[in-house]
């Protein structure tokens, strides 16, 4: 395995690296997904700053060509990375991209997000094409909390419901957590704060996520919309508590910038989308 979590400490910009000369692109490749989370409001428009949302989805050789034309624009790019506006395993798109940017730039570091419900199927396909990083979205480890999360997953064709679905996902990501872990991939584990739901709960899937393999770990606010529409987005006082429970047991991530799903660029600096994707600017 090329990168360790501490090469990607100096090389990824979300995990250290510095952010004046080290850049992302996200391509979104992956517009699916196989569960259904009670906050996701997926959309394509070219305005909101958040994930889940992209100016456009993207065939896997069109992001070659994207890929090819950020990389110009913005040299500093290091990190490749798939992160939806969908699953990243809900469809092939994410891992065939994968595999043209293996060939084509192999001095970028390959980086995906997924919900997980498919990684330790998924996991010796990631392992071979050499994605050095991988981000799983746990937001619980009790059925019973992914549950009031979570309306419903579809595997292998089949539709479960409220605690049952919960379950086979919650077994499935720490399963693929240890799977990747193992290969010496750099796991890291994303967890959208709901305070009245899994506000009381963080510590606990820090401790599970890192028994399991996990690297680092990010706090996601939430952002009320959809079924959670009426649920209040946590506080700076929430956040903190929740990142001081969770750093008792693993390194904790405090600069997520909540990027696009079709982000380019340095961290907080420019955005080169509105250049490749031809963005209306807000009144043209
Ligand atoms: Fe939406 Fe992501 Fe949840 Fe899928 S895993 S429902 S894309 S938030
Ligand atoms: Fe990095 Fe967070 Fe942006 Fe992902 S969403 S590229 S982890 S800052």
């Amino acid at each position: 395995m090329a990168n360790t979590y501490s090469k990607l400490q100096n090389s990824h910009p979300c995990f250290g690296g510095n952010r004046n000369n080290t850049g992302r692109i996200h391509l979104p490749v992956s517009p699916g997904c196989n569960i259904s989370c009670k906050f996701c409001d997926r959309k394509i428009n070219d305005h909101e700053e958040r994930p889940g949302v992209t100016s456009k989805v993207l065939s896997p050789v069109e992001a070659l060509e994207v890929l090819e034309k950020a990389l110009k624009l913005c040299p500093e790019i290091t990190v490749a990375g798939i992160a939806g506006p969908g699953d990243t395993l809900a469809t092939d798109y994410a891992l065939e991209t994968f595999r043209l940017i293996k060939e084509r730039f192999p001095h970028l570091i390959k980086c995906m997000s997924t919900n997980g419900l498919l990684l330790k199927e998924r996991a010796d396909e990631i392992i071979e094409i050499g994605v050095e990083s991988v981000t799983v979205t746990v937001n619980a480890v009790d059925p019973e909390i992914e549950a009031r999360l979570n309306r419903f997953i579809v595997y292998h064709g089949k539709v479960y419901i409220g605690i049952e679905g919960a379950a086979i996902l919650i077994k499935n990501q720490l399963e693929g957590i240890r799977k990747l872990a193992k290969a010496g991939i750099t796991v890291k584990v994303n967890t959208v704060l709901v305070p009245s739901i899994n506000g009381d709960h963080i510590e606990e899937i820090a401790k599970t996520v890192k028994e399991a393999g996990a690297s680092i770990y990010n706090i996601i606010p939430l952002i009320p919309q959809s079924d959670l529409s009426g649920e209040e987005a946590p506080v700076c006082k929430e956040i903190d508590d929740a990142r001081t429970a969770a750093g008792k047991h693993i390194d904790v991530f405090r600069h997520c910038q909540h990027c696009r799903a079709d982000a380019v660029g340095l961290l907080g600096g420019k955005d080169y989308g509105d250049m490749i994707y031809e963005r209306r600017v807000a009144g043209s």
